[in-house]
């Protein structure tokens, strides 16, 4: 019901919610996602076992990692992701052009850790002017879903079509791949489903969706450890910790304690547990260490990307700038 009614669920949600507590979930999405990136940072490439070794259990930001990180220092996901938002307020929409234009911006900031598949997809628009990848079977990695925020709160409202071509737009600059594309309208769909309120057990139907449509995102077998930036890999291991645990905390310390592509499990099990918990159950030992410019683009653009959105154009919801 919440999947193939959405937009009525949506509608009726709206009515019920507050703005006010909408955009506080929005708000708890962006810092989340930043959270996750910067705790998983410190642990990605490490295996669980050789993180029990080093630290025992990975519980608290202290930089470092492969990348050599400050403390509360974010990555890809998090700067990838404010490019695309940056992208989609000054277009007015989700536009690939503009993105691709974004992107490209960013890389020339030469960004702290960039994927394989993001460069090759940003070298080629340079080269063509295309915004689009062609169709690759082994392009489904989670690099367009670390970034997918800003897609779920602009289209918060729209109807399902619309958010699924919104997702399509910004995802093929780099990765063009149906399997990656579902992953990441899932959690385009939780992320909206749980910033209007929606349960965790909501939260499950939209995954059993999923699995439906694609057998190999199911998570409810092994447990998923080292996972890859392989899209079903990653989506495991985030669905696994977020169903096992009640809290912002224990979800984010349960996945990145799996190791292997952590930063990215991090931001996409932040993003949709920051919609579900809100952003006071971000514990403060955590937020303090984000780069305070970092913190602020987070907050300012969750509340604009959400003033745009169909749902306050649709409702007397406000989603004011502070
Ligand atoms: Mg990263």
């Amino acid at each position: 019901m919440l999947v193939s009614g959405l937009r009525s669920e949506v509608l009726f949600l709206a009515s019920a919610a507050t703005g006010d507590l909408v955009k506080r979930r929005a708000v708890g999405a962006y810092l989340g996602l930043a959270v996750g990136d910067a705790l998983g940072a410190t642990v990605e490439f490490m295996t669980p076992r050789e993180i029990r070794a080093d630290i025992g259990q990975h519980r608290d930001m202290t930089g470092g990692g492969w990348l050599k990180l400050r403390k509360g220092q974010v990555t890809d996901d998090t700067t990838m992701a404010l490019a695309l938002g940056d992208s989609i307020l000054v277009a007015g929409k989700v536009c690939a052009h503009a993105a691709a234009d974004a992107f490209s911006e960013w890389m020339r900031g030469k960004p702290v850790d960039i994927g394989h598949t993001v460069r090759r997809g940003i070298a080629l628009y340079r080269q063509t002017g295309k915004p689009e990848m062609p169709e690759n079977t082994f392009d489904a990695g989670n690099g367009s879903c670390m970034r997918a925020l800003p897609v779920a709160l602009a289209t918060l409202g729209a109807d399902e079509d619309a958010v699924d071509e919104a997702n399509r737009c910004q995802a093929h600059i780099t990765h063009n791949n149906p399997v990656s594309d579902a992953g990441t309208l899932c959690v385009l769909r939780m992320v909206q489903a749980a910033l209007l309120g929606a349960t965790k057990a909501e939260l499950r139907l939209l995954t059993d969706h999923l699995i439906a449509a694609e057998s190999a995102f199911r998570f409810d077998r092994r447990r998923t450890e080292n996972p890859s930036a392989y899209i079903v890999d990653t989506l495991r291991a985030v669905f696994q910790a977020l169903f096992a645990t009640d809290s912002f905390e224990s979800a984010l310390i349960d996945v990145v304690n799996r190791g292997g592509d952590a930063d990215t499990t991090g931001a996409i099990l932040g993003m949709i547990a920051g919609a579900l918990y809100g952003p006071t159950s971000i514990p403060t030992r955590w937020l303090r260490h984000l780069d305070p410019a970092i913190r602020d683009a987070c907050r300012d653009q969750a509340q604009a990307l959400l003033k745009g959105s169909p749902l306050c154009a649709a409702t007397p919801i406000q989603a004011p700038m502070q």
